[in-house]
């Protein structure tokens, strides 16, 4: 890293990294971050696509129907045309003596203090005795950190010679049902935060910020947010990589319940290593405790004969969900759990294998298709292999009351799933999993040629947010064919996971 001094005014992104560590606001403004930090910081800000940039737009414009929208400013060029285009949008009066309803906002207001703080205001909206300022927050509820921002932005304006009648978040109604056609009006409700600014001394922290910025490196604060939310661009010149990513111990005495290990340790153990098994109260703890102390996983050999009394055809089914801020079909709710993937292998009596699979499109509600298409390939018999199965079970429930007449079909399925993290947590435990009981804790245990827990989609890592990509009709179609692909395969990869869980409970006699 080189080392610069930054005369660039202060943004809502300083303030949020000065009240996070001090150290890392002076990093930034002193330190040209290197490409590596760079990397991550951009890893940690592209979290969170759930609805594309040009829908959340079509929500804010559907609220303000007659906004003015001021682009995002890219260079110092582009900062200074908004902000005069800001200046000139109030000085023509445009958001003066208009009634709220007229709809009427500059959407990405610019504006800049004699202080140096330069802030792009998300609504700046005409209101009876003033103008409204908002943040917009595609979330139910803000935090700290959003009141922080809307008392700068409320700062700056009042610097600016702005009457700010009312400073608040706008947030996602879960109440509204999104009718279609990119009718978002209503998405939002707004929260007033004007009573508790007066709590935030922004003059006061713009000053200890200017001192912080002319003094010597800060040294860590305690309980610095290194890795929280996600990792901070500074982590490897803080030394601080190792402290987010450190191993979990397998010999934790949390491992048998956070309870049981206070008594423990108030008996002077610092790790299960040492807990004699009669300690323990049931046969779980006592299986995990053995595995540790041995050094090797524990299959009880029972579990072989509780597979062996399953019949066939089997089959092994996973669901994955999502739920959108910003609905994308008609007749749902912001956040409601929307199941758009089923993969289900079904295995024959023979070792005959079929693979089926469901992957919704961007043509409206998937959910009855999911349905339709799920019954038909689960057929009357046979147990459905799933892992921590009351997901699937309540997925199955939710449908069953969207649709009366596949309620029935739906319901007969619930007493034919086979929970295997039950199975597994009766029978199994591996030091590894170091007390965790996650899928993607037993897939590494069990069946980690799978790769079951991992999906990469060109850098995207997380499923759902590939799928919401596949949504937003920005991919070309080779891009959207190699997308659905990939997470076609990662079903696949989560249902061969589970075929290998109930292989290896099968041959617990033979092999733990
Ligand atoms: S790594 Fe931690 S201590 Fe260093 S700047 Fe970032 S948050 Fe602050």
């Amino acid at each position: 890293m080189s080392s610069t001094t930054s005369s660039q005014p202060y943004t809502h992104e300083d303030l949020s990294r000065w009240l996070a560590c001090s150290r890392r606001f002076w990093l930034q403004r002193h330190v040209e971050p290197s490409s590596e930090a760079l990397l991550m910081q951009g890893a940690a800000s592209g979290k969170g696509l759930d609805a594309s940039p040009a829908a959340q737009d079509q929500a804010l414009r559907a609220t303000f129907p007659q906004a003015i929208v001021i682009d995002t400013p890219q260079s110092e060029t582009d900062w200074l045309q908004a902000i005069a285009r800001t200046h000139a949008v109030l000085a023509e009066g445009w958001l003066a003596g208009v009634r709220e309803d007229e709809g009427r906002a500059i959407l990405g207001a610019c504006l800049e203090s004699n202080e140096g703080v330069r802030v792009r205001v998300d609504v700046l909206a005409a209101g009876p005795y003033g103008l409204r300022l908002f943040k917009v927050r595609y979330a139910t509820v803000g935090d700290e950190r959003d009141v922080d921002m809307v008392a700068l932005w409320t700062h700056v304006a009042a610097r600016n010679g702005l009457r700010v009648q009312s400073a608040g978040l706008m947030l996602v109604d879960t109440d509204f049902v999104y009718p279609g056609l990119g009718c978002y009006a209503g998405l939002f409700r707004e929260v007033e935060l004007m009573p508790v600014l007066g709590s935030r001394s922004v003059p006061d922290w713009l000053v200890a910020m200017r001192a912080c910025e002319r003094d010597t490196e800060p040294a860590p604060p305690d309980e610095a947010p290194c890795h929280t939310p996600s990792p901070c661009a500074f982590v490897r010149h803080c030394g601080q990589l190792e402290a987010g990513h450190g191993r979990k111990d397998p010999a934790d005495l949390d491992l048998v319940g956070r309870e049981l290990a206070g008594e423990l340790r108030e008996l002077g153990h610092i790790s299960v290593r040492t807990v004699s098994l009669d300690e323990l109260p049931d046969e779980r703890r006592r299986r995990a405790v053995r595995a540790v102390q041995q050094g090797r996983p524990i299959m009880e050999p029972e579990v072989a004969d509780l597979i062996a009394t399953m019949a066939y055809p089997r089959y092994a089914l996973r669901i994955d969900t999502i739920g959108f801020a910003l609905p994308s079909w008609p007749g749902t709710r912001p956040y409601q759990i929307m199941p758009f993937q089923w993969t289900c292998d079904v295995e024959q009596p023979d070792g005959r294998l079929s693979h089926h699979a469901f992957l919704a499109t961007q043509q409206g509600d998937p959910r009855r298709a999911f349905a339709l298409s799920l019954i038909e390939v689960l057929g009357t018999t046979g147990p459905i292999f799933a892992y921590n199965a009351g997901f699937e079970r309540n997925r199955l429930r939710e449908l069953a009351t969207a649709f009366d007449d596949l309620a029935s079909a739906l319901e007969a399925l619930q007493p034919r799933i086979v929970d295997l993290f039950q199975v597994a947590r009766a029978h199994y435990y591996h030091p590894d999993m170091c007390g965790s009981w996650s899928f993607k804790s037993i897939v590494h245990a069990l069946a980690p040629e799978t790769r079951a827990d991992q999906f990469d989609w060109q850098g995207i890592t997380e499923a759902q947010e590939a799928f919401a990509l596949s949504l937003q009709g920005v991919l070309g179609q080779a891009q959207l064919d190699s997308l659905r692909q990939a997470l076609l395969a990662y079903g696949q990869r989560q249902t061969t996971a589970l075929r290998g869980f109930v292989r290896r409970f099968s041959e617990a006699r033979t092999k733990p």
